[in-house]
């Protein structure tokens, strides 16, 4: 008899068997309420009947395609669709099947096309678990230690955090500053600009702590990337597909990435990833040094365009912003009533639509990844699925589907605070 190799750690004993909307259900029919939404995957909902009537057809009709051997008509059409809601002038695609796979598709694209080596990261930032991707990931070392080295090439600069450096006594303008100018310094003493080939940002924190950036940083990048021809990748793999309450992350802080890299909410659960830029950049990746053998798979083509026919037919995007906000009214008034105070309790609520996190601190406040873990295992235990996330799996967050109702975020609320007042007493 063989079992799952323990590498494997589940957050919840839930055995799922079928999933309808923000609904998990399991073998004894109980039902979840699923604010993980498969991290951040099944934006329109488990099952969507849209997604899924599209993807039964297609399997009836092609199932692989395999794109470096013919073109198919999924792929093609969801190239053309994808550029309605695609950033201005990023009008070339690349498809592959996760996150990681894209962003090492994007890195190796800036290197081709720069002819420099290195990469800038920023520090709390998630790019993947593949080599390349986790080379370029500091949100937990546990996503980076016991089989190093790393790809070299890789330097690090701070993330605008304004929680976290205020306890150095930093404003959020300091703060972004600061992270600015050590930009500036790792570029005079760490790699050059013309050994650089990309910045690599997410415009919100993800794995990392659910921080979001801003406007002022997200400019400052794209000032130095023009001022010394180095790409600026924006990782838009969690963020993307409306999940901030805009279509893209960066839409919020009028970030103008080179490079785009999108996955999770392309495809409603069907594996698929995607980076785009503006062709002549595309041109200069060196051909057939990117392919893969599932790349661009016909049905999770399928599926991804019955997502983009469901986000703007249902208006999820909106519907993220007006229940996010929703969200992070009552997250807010559970956090005024838990002052970190003498013993500890809740330090910052922050995100960016239906990106909603949590964060818990010690009375001295430090991360206090022990009661974040306890809260999240008393919502479990009351039927609300979360995920945590942060440096040090202090933030609880909340990233369910878009296409949540205002009841369904009341219903979620009134289990956060009976499952806060579990942990903390
Ligand atoms: N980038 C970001 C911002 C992510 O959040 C993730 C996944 N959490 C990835 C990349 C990696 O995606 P995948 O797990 O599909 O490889």
């Amino acid at each position: 008899m063989s079992a799952l190799s323990p590498v494997l750690q589940q957050a919840t004993p839930v055995l799922a068997v079928r999933g309808e909307g923000v609904h998990l259900y399991d073998e004894s029919g109980r039902a979840y309420l699923d604010f993980t939404a498969g991290i951040g995957v099944t934006s329109t909902g488990h099952c969507h009947p849209r997604v899924v009537a599209a993807a039964r057809e297609q399997t009836g009709k092609l199932i692989h395609g395999q794109y470096t051997t013919v073109m198919h008509q999924p792929l093609r059409t969801l190239s053309e669709r994808l550029g309605e809601v695609l950033p201005s002038g990023l009008d070339s695609l690349f498809f592959v099947n996760s996150g990681s796979e894209a962003v090492e598709a994007a890195m190796r694209l800036a290197k081709q096309a720069t002819g420099r080596p290195n990469i800038v990261a920023f520090h709390g930032g998630f790019h993947g678990r593949t080599m390349a991707a986790a080379s370029m990931t500091t949100s937990a070392t546990k996503f980076r230690s016991g089989y190093g080295p790393l790809m070299p090439g890789v330097a690090l600069a701070p993330f605008p955090d304004p929680f976290h450096y205020a306890r150095y006594g930093m404003d959020e303008e300091t703060v972004t500053r600061f992270a600015l100018s050590e930009l500036d310094r790792v570029l005079a003493t760490v790699t050059a600009p013309r050994d650089t080939a990309a910045f690599i940002v997410e415009p919100v924190l993800g794995e990392g702590g659910y921080v979001p950036a801003n406007t002022a940083f997200l400019r400052g990048l794209r000032e130095r990337a023009d001022r010394h021809g180095i790409l600026l990748i924006i990782d838009e793999v969690q963020t993307g597909f409306g999940r901030t309450g805009r279509f893209w992350g960066h839409d919020h802080f009028a970030g103008d990435p080179d490079i785009i890299v999108t996955a999770k909410g392309l495809a409603s659960g069907f594996p698929l990833s995607a980076i785009a830029a503006p062709r002549e950049l595309m041109a200069k990746a060196w051909p057939g040094s990117q392919g893969g053998t599932y790349g661009g798979n016909a049905v999770a083509c399928a599926a991804a365009l019955a997502t983009l026919d469901v986000i703007q037919e249902e208006k999820l995007v909106r519907n993220a912003a007006e229940r996010g906000a929703q969200l992070f009214a009552g997250l807010r008034e559970v956090a005024a009533a838990r002052p970190v105070g003498g013993q500890g309790g809740i330090g910052d609520v922050r995100g960016l639509g239906l990106m909603a996190g949590t964060e818990f601190v010690t009375a001295d406040g430090e991360p206090d990844g022990a009661t974040a873990s306890r809260v999240h295992a008393a919502a479990a235990e009351r039927g609300l699925l979360l995920l945590t996330c942060g440096t040090q799996g202090q933030v609880v967050r909340m990233i369910p589907p878009l296409v949540i109702t205002a009841d369904q975020v009341d219903e979620g609320l009134a289990l956060w605070k009976e499952s806060v007042t579990a942990a903390l007493g």
